[in-house]
């Protein structure tokens, strides 16, 4: 499969309000007082043609954000995203509509004052994808797409469901006829028994249309039924990435499997439900070495220094973790595999 998606040593940082104890911490210091978000931190991969990435972790881990860099919607700090060999942006504006996003809420992602209609064909007449006097038969055809009556286009979004809503999301991004699609969070803000049907309709979409996809989802289960590949991120790294099957059945770093660990599930009896012990760190003063060594069970003094860097595990799968080099001590032997978990 040729190469779609390449994400080139992306960071993203953003300035966050100074307060008054930073000021006057800068004014002892004798420089100006300055506090960076660090969002995403050095995240490279690739994507070929065809791929659904699962891009996945806790609250702050920057997928979101990392997810809007590969849209077009952020423009990186340093590092670049080729999509199919050219850059997604240049000079603070996005130069393709091959890519889109899917929004978690698509009530704020549609504007209440515009008819489904203008919502979904504006943006194909915009880019000479279709020309106006053709727009209502193409809408009406997007709208069938996706499932929705194409007789409800001339409706406002305050008059669908919240499922609906996003099917009309889901038929904005299609219209701009895309090869990659973003989708951060496409089901978490709808009721459970809406999820399975959105859900099916991308698995529809992505297998009749052939795209390219990366699903941002905190919920594993969710992006294990869609994904061919996961990535695990924390605070700002991707710290694990692998096929589906091999990410659930022997993840190789201790935050994949803490991850794993934190989800209930029915019928595993008492005690199989751990949360992750402690909270994510402010991305605002991220921990030295390995960012999870806070709450790693087999951090060592190693961890508290040195960067683990993304490496090969075994053939497809990498992790960042100093175990897979004996570097904390234990090795990987003696720490991860001791604690394997019974398959889900
Ligand atoms: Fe834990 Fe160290 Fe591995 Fe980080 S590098 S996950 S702290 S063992």
């Amino acid at each position: 499969m040729s190469l779609l998606l390449d994400i080139q040593h992306v960071t993203k940082r953003f300035a966050s309000p100074v307060t008054l104890g930073d000021r006057l911490a800068g004014i002892v210091r004798g420089r100006p007082a300055r506090r960076l978000v660090h969002a995403v931190n050095d995240v490279s991969l690739t994507m070929p043609r065809g791929e659904v990435l699962g891009l996945v972790g806790e609250s702050g881990c920057g997928k979101s954000t990392l997810g809007r860099v590969i849209a077009g919607i952020y423009e990186p700090t340093t590092g670049e995203v080729l999509f199919d060999g050219a850059p997604v942006m240049r000079g603070g504006r996005k130069r393709t509509p091959r890519v889109q996003m899917i929004h978690q809420d698509p009530f704020a992602s549609l504007d209440p004052r515009m008819k489904v209609a203008e919502t979904v064909g504006e943006g194909p007449i915009a880019h000479g994808i279709v020309p106006r006097a053709g727009s209502d038969d193409y809408v009406a055809g997007m709208l069938d797409r996706v499932g929705l009556n194409p007789a409800l286009r001339n409706r406002f979004p305050h008059q669908f469901s919240g499922g609906q809503r996003q099917r009309v999301a889901i038929a904005r991004a299609l219209a701009m006829k895309p090869d990659l699609l973003v989708l951060d969070e496409p089901v978490a803000s709808l009721d459970v028994s809406i999820q399975a049907q959105v859900l099916n309709l991308f698995l529809d979409l992505r297998r009749d249309l052939g795209l390219t996809g990366v699903f941002i989802s905190h919920d594993l289960g969710v992006v294990r039924h869609v994904s061919d590949r996961v990535a695990i991120m924390y605070l700002g790294r991707v710290v694990e990435l692998a096929p589906t099957p091999l990410i659930y059945a022997a993840p190789a770093h201790p935050y994949t499997r803490a991850l794993l660990d934190s989800v209930p599930r029915i019928g595993q009896g008492r005690g199989v439900f751990r949360p992750i012990r402690g909270e994510i760190p402010s991305p605002l003063a991220p921990p030295p070495g390995c960012h999870f060594h806070p709450r790693c069970p087999h951090a060592g003094p190693r961890c508290r220094a040195e960067v683990p860097l993304l490496k090969p595990v075994v053939p497809g799968q990498a992790a960042a973790c100093h175990l897979h080099d004996g570097g904390v001590g234990l090795g990987v032997a003696g720490a991860l595999a001791a604690e394997q978990r019974p398959a889900a």
